[in-house]
């Protein structure tokens, strides 16, 4: 299964690992577990973020050989981790496919395939447990510092064993690496109980603006540059804003809509066969059936009324 990916490694020296801008805790977990299940094995891995590491994953190892500046060296191999589209690598991803031959991990139903190698699997809960299954092809010895990084992506990509997503893999890896050593209590200390004052200030403007649709089955709210420069909150802790919101009783869709230079980044959850891929997707967006992303342009007004349209609510 694994057959390309694992003649990469095993011919090569040099590998670039990269993951997708406003980073989550799969990109961030499966890129750092990656960074050193290639250490281990005597690899010179470098990862490379455009974003800054979110507060609440700078609790993970993070690799040593890391950087925020695109690399223009070549490559060995050039590992592109949980995106659906290389341009969700941020500017510069173009350069990426001259760098080396790129290996394509994800597990969005929505990938592209822009990879000389795509391993894609949409069962997948994560791209973690698509890379737990190449360790063990690899015959890799687990360590605490990849057993942390793949717990903490499972874990957050699964919404903590919540969503739809969450099949038994998920169970079955986490129990490993809890056997590995990792405390199930510390990472969600450091994951969901480390939040700034700020981001509660920002959440009570957010939740202000609540609206709901369709007998309450659809939830809208959104943040905008104003109400981060009011809080001096900063766009990371707008994270998990969306699935908050689609815990209010009957919502089958809940949206985020959150001003950006050129617009709005507009995020989508949902409940069962309600595919909000497919709506992003309209918008040159993506992800997963029930989590999804967009971005459009212009005014919160014009956002508002296309994503309306879009689900058949203006
Ligand atoms: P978010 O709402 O940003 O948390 O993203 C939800 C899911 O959709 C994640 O799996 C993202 O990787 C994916 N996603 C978000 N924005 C985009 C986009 N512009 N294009 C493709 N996929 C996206
Ligand atoms: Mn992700
Ligand atoms: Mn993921």
């Amino acid at each position: 299964m694994f057959t390309k990916i694992k003649q990469i490694i095993d011919e090569g020296n040099r590998f670039l690992i990269t993951t997708h801008i406003d980073p989550d805790g799969d990109a961030i977990g499966s890129a750092f577990s990656l960074y050193w299940a290639l250490d281990a094995l005597n690899k010179r891995p470098l990862v490379y973020l455009k974003d800054p590491i979110p507060y609440k994953y700078e609790f993970l190892p993070i690799p040593p050989n890391f950087t925020r500046e695109l690399p223009t060296d070549r490559y060995d191999g050039i590992f592109v981790l949980d995106c659906g589209n290389l341009f969700r690598v941020g500017p510069g991803h173009e350069q990426l496919k001259e760098m080396g031959p790129l290996v394509n991990i994800d597990h969005h139903t929505t990938n592209e395939t822009f990879g000389l190698i795509n391993m894609i699997d949409a069962r997948a809960c994560s791209t973690a447990e698509i890379l737990c299954a190449l360790y063990e092809s690899l015959d890799i010895t687990l360590s605490l510092d990849m057993a942390i990084n793949i717990y903490t992506a499972i874990l957050t990509d699964t919404g903590s064993f919540r969503f739809e997503n969450t099949n038994s893999n998920a169970f079955i890896i986490c129990d490993k690496m809890v056997r590995a050593g990792v405390k199930p209590e510390y990472v969600s200390r450091m994951v969901y109980n480390s939040h700034p004052k700020e981001r509660f200030l920002l959440l009570g403007m957010v939740l202000a603006t609540l609206t709901t649709y369709a007998n309450d089955t659809i939830a809208m709210v959104h943040v905008t540059e104003d109400m981060f420069r009011k809080t001096t909150g900063t766009r990371e802790m707008s994270d998990g804003f969306v699935e908050l919101v689609k815990e209010i009783r009957g919502t089958e869709v809940a949206i985020l809509l959150r001003e950006i230079p050129t617009g709005y980044k507009v995020s989508m959850r949902s409940m069962g066969s309600i595919d909000v891929a497919r709506i992003c997707n309209l918008f040159g967006g993506g992800g997963h059936k029930n989590a999804a992303g967009c971005t459009i342009p212009g005014s919160l007004n014009e956002a508002d009324k296309r994503v309306k349209e879009a689900l058949g609510i203006s």
